[in-house]
């Protein structure tokens, strides 16, 4: 798609959509083995990290994995987030995958435990079979029991009538007329409407006008070929939050496009999920457990962890996975310090992945990469340069000067990106260092400062 800027540039939309930040990431990058090939998918180094996120990957396709939580723990830029996005990718199509900012539980709308109680349902998919719909004279295919009829061959049936009402039951209804009516390829068989009684006609009947005669009122079945039909199903999967909102009175499925869904109410959540179980039973559907990434997990408050170790103990939980860039950190909403900034309980449910610093050759790799995503040629020497300003700073800042060095070397109408390009960006962008180290020579002239001696804990963030 193309808009116009304001400076009459056209732009296109979906390639700028396309170049993330994560864009770059199309999997784990893992061999058959589940052992992490050096860089692949998008993926560099991480070895152990990405091999134990292969492994839990493994166990959600398999289905034995729900309710555990796992806890991505590393400093920051050591793609703690890549990772899970490259799980996210790894997942099959119908697998939910849920991403949130611990932040975002805190809102005016909603109380925080709705908010995660959402995001758990979001992250549950139910696999819905349906029956596809039937119009009349087309050909469809039932399943019929082979023990019930001995047969082998499979075979086609068609249907000439309109009236739904017991369409859905026809195979039941197939079985009958092979077992009690003993019919064969090519019989012709109808069934009454009301009685629901089968009789034969033979198969000279499908080529008299009879058969044409025959109206919508009268369940009217063909077995041309063979004896064994299969009725073909259409599967599609939904989440347990879109079956809530969509049932919702107050929100209506409307909502699930304004993304303003609200809160739902309890009641209707066990209807749902009495519903769901029932289906399960019946065979119409299966439940997905799909993953739930929560990132700066530390964000959450003391009564979300509480939720959350309540939550993951119910029967339709999502794997759950978290990540922190903090040490020891302050529990939020208590006077505690605890690894992580995670209460000792929760720590105690959570399977630990942790994530540690680059190597040089593996930040340049990275570097490389996002270049080839974001279409920027940088020369050899610019990338040695860029790779120790990442060493330096961090390489979340290194990527991000990518394209800022970009439209410096674009406006001295060069193509190529060259080190002095990066030293111009660096000078207009600074870094986290260099800002505190601006804080500091400004001596107390910006707004707020520090609470002396208090740090951390000073703040009350509960
Ligand atoms: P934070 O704690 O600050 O949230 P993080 O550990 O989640 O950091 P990411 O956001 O995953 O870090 O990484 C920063 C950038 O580097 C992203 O653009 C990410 O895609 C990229 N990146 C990180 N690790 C890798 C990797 N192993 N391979 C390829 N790209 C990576």
């Amino acid at each position: 798609m193309k808009i116009t800027t304001g400076t009459s540039e056209l732009r296109d939309i979906t390639k700028m959509e396309r170049i993330g930040v994560h864009s770059h990431i199309r999997g784990l990058g893992l061999d058959e083995r589940l052992e992490p090939r050096e860089s692949s998918q998008g993926l560099v180094g991480q070895a152990k990290a990405r091999k134990a996120a292969g492994m839990i990957l493994k166990m959600v396709q398999e289905g034995r994995i729900a309710g555990r939580a796992m806890l991505f723990a590393g400093p920051p830029s050591t793609g703690k987030t890549a990772i899970a996005m490259g799980m996210a990718q790894s997942l099959g199509h119908d697998v939910p995958f849920t991403m949130i900012a611990a932040s975002e539980v805190f809102s005016l709308s909603m109380s925080k435990t709705e908010a995660l109680t959402q995001a758990f349902r979001r992250s549950i998919g139910v696999r819905i079979k349906e029956e596809s719909e039937i119009i009349e004279g087309e050909v469809v295919e039932i399943q019929i029991d082979r023990s019930l009829t001995g047969a082998t061959k499979t075979g086609k049936l068609t249907i000439k009538t309109t009236d739904m009402e017991t369409i859905y039951d026809l195979g039941t209804k197939m079985i009958d007329a092979l077992t009690k009516e003993k019919v064969l390829a090519g019989d012709v068989i109808v069934i009454d409407k009301t009685s629901g009684k089968i009789s034969k006609l033979g198969r000279s009947f499908a080529r008299s006008r009879d058969y044409d005669a025959m109206g919508a009122d009268t369940k009217f079945v063909q077995c041309p070929e063979g004896e064994i039909q299969k009725r073909k199903d259409v599967v599609h999967t939904v989440s347990l939050h879109e079956i809530d909102v969509i049932n919702s009175r107050t929100q209506g499925f409307l909502a699930l496009f304004a993304g303003d869904t609200g809160e739902i109410k309890p009641e209707l959540r066990n209807q749902i999920d009495t519903k769901v179980a029932d289906w399960r039973e019946e065979g119409k559907a299966e439940i997905v457990p799909g993953v739930l990434f929560i990132d700066e997990v530390h964000m959450l408050d003391i009564e979300c962890f509480s939720f959350l170790n309540r939550a993951l103990e119910g029967d339709l939980a999502p794997l759950v996975i978290m990540a922190s860039n903090r040490g020891m950190a302050r529990i939020r909403g208590t006077k505690f310090r605890s690894p992580h900034g995670l209460p000792v309980d929760l720590l105690d449910r959570v399977l630990i992945v942790s994530t540690k610093p680059y190597e040089e050759n593996e930040i340049q790799q990275i570097i490389k990469i996002r270049c080839q995503e974001e279409d920027v040629q940088l020369t050899q020497e610019a990338v040695d340069v860029l790779t120790s300003m990442a060493k330096q700073t961090t390489l979340r800042y290194a990527l991000n000067l990518i394209s800022c060095a970009q439209i410096v070397a674009k406006k001295r109408k060069s193509e190529q990106v060259d080190v002095a390009d990066l030293r111009r960006a660096y000078t207009y962008f600074m870094d986290e260092k260099r800002s505190v180290q601006w804080l500091k020579e400004q001596q107390g002239s910006l707004i707020f400062d520090e609470l002396e001696g208090h740090g951390e804990d000073a703040m009350d963030t509960s």
